[in-house]
C-alpha cells in the first residue's frame, strides 16, 4: 500500500492528518503514523486469514489489559473511527478489503536495541507472569479454535519443513529436537493447564523503558496453548546471542515464577520447548526467505537462532532443568548414589566387564557428539565409534522404530529391505565381494569369517597380527593375541600363528626404514614357509585395515599388498576385519583396506553398522560363500532381520546425506595437523598416526628409548574426564590415547579437544 493511500484513508475515517512510516513486519502490514500533533499511532492491515471476530477479541483483550496493568505496563489499544467502529474495511482496488485498525503507540525502546541487565530479564519475566495470569481468565472461541504452526503444541508439524533446511547439521539438529519433542514433551504437555497466550513475547514485540518492561505489542499470534509455551518463547529470543544462555533464562524465569507459580511438569520441559521454538523459528523464516526473499524482517532471528540451537546441545538437558528447578525453589532432583548402583552392579554383573576411569561415569542421556551424565555435565565423545552417525541419530531412530511397528521376522521370509540393504552394502564394496551374511556382533563376525576362510581352504591354521583382537568368542579369541597372550590369557591354539605387528614406530623396522612394509610381509611369508616345511598350509591371514587394540597402528606402504600376494599364492584367504575402522571412518576413503589397494576376500563388519544397534556382517565373494553351501544351513535369529535392515540402511543414509566420510577427512586432517603441532612442543607425544577420524596419540617418556609413558597416559585421559571430553587408551604399553568420535565431530569440536589437551600437556614439560 501506498503512503498516500494510507494517510488519505486514516484522515478520512479517523480524522487524523498524518506522516505515514511503513514498519517492519512479518505477516500483517504495519504503519507509524504521526501527527500534526507530533502523536504517534500504529496503523495495522491484517492479512486476510485473521477473521474479523479474532481481531474483535484481540482488541477486548487489549482493553482488558490495558486497564487491569497499565500504566506501568503499555498495551496497544484500539482508536476507534470517526463513525465508532473499531475494525474498519480498508478498500483495495480489484482485491478483497483488508480488516485494519488504528492502535495507540507503546513508548520504549525494543528490547532487542538495548544490552539487557539481569534485573530486566527478571522484570520480562514477571511482566510475562503478570500479563498471564490475566489472560487465563479470558476464553475466545475465535482464539480457541485457530490452529498454525508458530504455537509450539503444533510443533511436530514443522517436519514437512526440515528438508527446506540446505545445512546438514542444522537439518539434524531440528530433527533430533523433533524427536525428543515427541518422546519427551507431547505426552506430559497434554496433563499440563492451557490458556490463552501472547505467543510472541519476543526482543522485537517487547519494549523496555527505565529499565522496566514497559509493554508488548503484536497480539496477532495469540493461540490457547499450554501456559508455559509462553515463557519458552520468550526465554527463547531473550537468550541468543548471550554468553550465558542458561544463566539469562534462569532470571526469566525466576520473575515468572514470582508472578505467575510454575509446575515441576512445565518447569522439566522448558529445555525441551526452548529448543523447538529455535526449530520452528529456523524453519519458518527458510520458509518464508524462499517465499519472500525481498522480506529481511522476516529472518532477523534466523542467524542468533541457528547459533543458539547449536550451543544448545552442547548444554545439558540435565544441567538446563536442575538450574531452571532452582530458580523456582525446587530441589534438584535427586541423584541415585554411585556406590548403591556399583553394589547392585557386582551382584548381578561379572566385574570380568570392566568400568572406565578411576569414577565412573553414568550416562543418562547422548546425542550425536555429547553424553550427558547424571549430574548435568555434558562430555564430548571422542571414544565411541559404534554410534557412528551420533548417538541417538533421529533417522536411525526413527527407520528403527517404523520398521518394528510394521515387522520383524527373519531371513526364512521374503521381505524387500533384506535384498535393498545387502545390495546397498555391496555397492560400496568392490564387485567380487557380493555375498552377504548379517549378523549381531564384530565377534559373531570374526566367528563366521573364519569357518568360511576354513570351510573354503579345508584348512584350519590362520596368521595374525600380534597384539590383535578380533571378538570375544572362542574362536575370535583364538586368532587375537590381545587376549590369548593377555591377562588370563592361555597362549595360541597350535592353528594361530602370529606375525609382528607392522609398527613403523617401535616395532622391528621403522619410518626410516624406505621397505619397511616388505621386510615387516616377509615375516608372514617366514609363517608360510616353516608351515610348509611342515607339510602344512594356511587357511588364511587376518588383520584390522588399522590395528585397534594394537595402538592405531596404521599398516605401512606395501605391507598389505605383499602380504595378500603370498597368502593367495599360499592358497590362503584374506580376511580384514573392518569393525572399527570401516563405513568411512578413515575419511579418504570408505573402507579401511582401500587405503592400501588392496581387495580382501572377505570383510567383517560390526560396530558402526548398526549404529549402536547390534547389527554385524561378513561379505565375501560368490565361490567362497558357494564353499559354505554344503547341505548345512546357515541361520543367524536376528541377523538381518527387518529392523536391523531398516537401520543399517539409515546409517549408510545418513553417511551419504551428511556427508559424514567427507567430514572425517576434513575434521580429521585438523585434529591431525594439530596434533603434530603438539608433537613439536610436547615431547611426551612420541607418534600421532592414523587416518580421517580414527586416530592414535602414542606418549613416551624418553624419546630415544621409546620408554611407554602410561603413567602419563592414563593422567592425561582422567584430566581430559575432568575437562568432559572422554577418550581411551590401548596399546600393547597402555601408552596410546585412542581417537575415534562419532562420525559428526565438528570443527569446533576439534578445536575444543586440541586445547583442552595443550592445557592437559603443560602440566609435562614443553620443548
Ligand atoms: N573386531 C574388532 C577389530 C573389534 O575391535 C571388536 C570389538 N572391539 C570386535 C571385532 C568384536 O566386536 P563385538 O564387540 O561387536 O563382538
Amino acid at each position: 500500500m501506498k503512503e498516500k493511500e494510507i494517510s488519505d484513508f486514516v484522515l478520512k475515517h479517523y480524522n487524523l492528518q498524518c506522516d505515514v512510516y511503513p514498519l517492519d513486519s512479518y505477516i500483517d502490514r504495519n504503519y507509524r503514523l504521526t501527527s500534526s500533533d507530533g502523536r504517534q499511532y500504529i496503523f495495522k492491515i491484517s492479512t486476510e486469514t485473521d477473521s474479523p471476530e479474532f481481531l474483535q477479541d484481540q482488541n477486548n483483550i487489549l482493553f482488558t489489559l490495558t486497564n487491569t496493568l497499565g500504566p506501568e505496563r503499555q498495551f496497544p489499544h484500539v482508536i476507534p473511527t470517526v463513525d465508532k467502529k473499531e475494525i474498519i474495511q480498508f478498500e483495495r482496488s480489484g482485491e478483497k478489503p483488508l480488516n485494519a485498525r488504528l492502535l495507540s503507540y507503546v513508548e520504549g525502546q525494543f528490547l532487542g536495541d538495548v544490552e539487557y541487565s539481569s534485573e530486566i530479564l527478571f522484570d520480562l519475566g514477571t511482566f510475562l507472569g503478570e500479563m498471564d495470569q490475566i489472560l487465563q481468565e479470558i476464553t475466545s472461541p475465535h482464539i480457541r479454535c485457530r490452529n498454525f504452526l508458530w504455537d509450539l503444541q503444533n510443533f511436530s508439524d514443522i517436519e514437512e519443513f526440515i528438508s527446506l533446511l540446505k545445512d546438514v547439521e542444522l537439518r539434524r539438529l531440528v530433527r533430533y529436537f523433533l524427536m525428543q519433542f515427541r518422546e519427551s514433551v507431547k505426552p506430559v504437555l497434554r496433563k499440563l493447564k492451557k490458556q490463552t497466550i501472547h505467543n510472541d513475547a519476543n526482543i522485537w514485540n517487547l519494549l523496555i523503558h527505565n529499565e522496566r518492561i514497559s509493554g508488548i505489542i503484536d497480539f496477532g499470534d495469540m493461540v490457547s496453548s499450554y501456559a508455559i509455551n509462553e515463557l519458552a518463547i520468550a526465554i527463547t529470543y531473550a537468550i541468543m546471542d548471550k554468553n550465558d544462555p542458561v544463566d539469562c533464562a534462569v532470571e526469566i524465569i525466576r520473575g515468572y515464577h514470582s508472578s505467575l507459580p510454575l509446575k515441576e511438569e512445565e518447569i522439566q520441559l522448558l529445555y525441551y520447548l526452548i529448543a523447538a521454538r529455535l526449530s520452528t523459528s529456523i524453519c519458518m523464516s527458510t520458509h518464508s526467505e524462499i517465499e519472500d526473499p525481498s522480506n529481511e524482517y522476516i529472518t532477523i532471528s534466523k542467524k542468533p537462532a541457528i547459533e543458539l540451537l547449536n550451543r544448545w546441545i552442547g548444554i545439558s538437558p540435565v544441567y538446563a532443568n536442575n538450574k531452571f528447578r532452582e530458580a523456582c525453589g525446587y530441589p534438584m532432583k535427586s541423584e541415585v548414589d554411585h556406590t548403591i548402583l556399583l553394589t547392585k552392579r557386582s551382584a548381578f554383573i561379572s566385574s570380568s566387564l570392566s568400568l572406565s576411569y578411576d569414577e565412573p561415569i553414568r550416562m543418562v542421556k547422548a546425542a550425536f557428539q555429547y553424553m550427558y551424565d547424571d549430574k548435568g555435565n555434558t562430555y564430548l565423545d571422542c571414544v565411541n565409534n559404534i554410534c557412528h552417525v551420533g548417538h541417538c541419530h533421529p533417522c536411525v531412530v526413527e527407520a528403527g522404530r517404523k520398521q518394528m511397528t510394521d515387522l520383524n521376522t527373519n531371513t526364512r521370509y521374503i521381505y524387500e529391505n533384506l535384498n535393498q540393504y545387502a545390495e546397498k552394502l555391496c555397492s560400496t564394496l568392490p564387485e567380487k565381494l557380493n555375498k552377504v551374511f548379517f549378523l549381531n556382533s564384530g565377534s559373531d563376525a570374526s566367528d563366521l569369517a573364519l569357518r568360511l576362510a576354513r570351510t573354503h581352504t579345508n584348512r584350519e591354521n590362520i596368521i595374525v597380527i600380534d597384539h590383535a583382537y578380533h571378538g570375544n568368542t572362542r574362536s575370535a579369541i583364538e586368532v587375537s593375541p590381545y587376549k590369548y597372550d593377555g591377562k588370563g590369557g592361555s597362549g595360541p591354539v597350535p592353528s594361530t600363528h602370529k606375525t609382528l605387528i607392522p609398527d613403523t614406530f617401535r616395532g622391528v623396522f621403522r619410518k626410516d626404514d624406505p621397505v619397511a612394509g616388505q621386510k615387516y610381509a616377509l615375516e608372514v611369508d617366514k609363517i608360510i614357509q616353516s608351515l610348509n616345511q611342515k607339510g602344512e598350509s594356511i587357511a588364511g591371514f587376518i588383520c584390522e585395515s588399522i590395528v585397534g587394540c594394537g595402538g592405531q597402528v596404521m599398516l605401512p606402504k606395501g605391507y598389505l599388498p605383499e602380504v595378500y600376494r603370498k597368502v593367495r599364492e599360499a592358497g590362503g584367504i584374506c580376511l580384514v576385519d573392518e569393525v572399527q575402522v570401516g563405513f568411512g571412518r578413515v575419511g579418504s576413503k570408505f573402507w579401511g583396506f582401500e587405503l592400501y589397494d588392496v581387495v580382501p576376500d572377505i570383510v567383517i563388519m560390526g560396530k558402526p553398522m548398526g549404529n549402536g544397534h547390534p547389527l554385524a556382517a561378513v561379505v565375501t565373494t560368490e565361490q567362497i560363500a558357494q564353499s559354505f553351501e554344503n547341505g548345512m544351513e546357515f541361520f543367524s535369529s536376528f541377523g538381518g532381520n527387518p529392523v536391523s535392515c531398516a537401520i543399517g540402511e539409515a546409517v549408510l543414509d545418513v553417511i551419504s546425506e551428511e556427508k559424514l566420510q567427507e567430514n572425517a577427512k576434513e575434521t580429521g586432517d585438523l585434529i591431525f595437523s594439530g596434533l603434530l603441532d603438539l608433537k613439536q612442543k610436547y615431547p611426551l607425544i612420541g607418534d600421532v598416526r592414523g587416518s580421517g577420524l580414527f586416530l592414535g596419540i602414542e606418549f613416551v617418556s624418553d624419546f630415544k628409548t621409546l620408554k611407554p609413558a602410561d603413567t602419563e597416559t592414563k593422567i592425561i585421559v582422567e584430566e581430559m574426564k575432568k575437562r568432559r571430553i572422554l577418550l581411551s587408551i590401548d596399546g600393547p604399553y597402555h601408552n596410546v590415547i585412542k581417537f575415534k568420535p562419532p562420525m559428526v565431530f565438528s570443527r569446533e569440536n576439534s578445536i575444543q579437544l586440541l586445547e583442552n589437551l595443550e592445557e592437559v600437556l603443560k602440566r609435562f614439560q614443553a620443548k
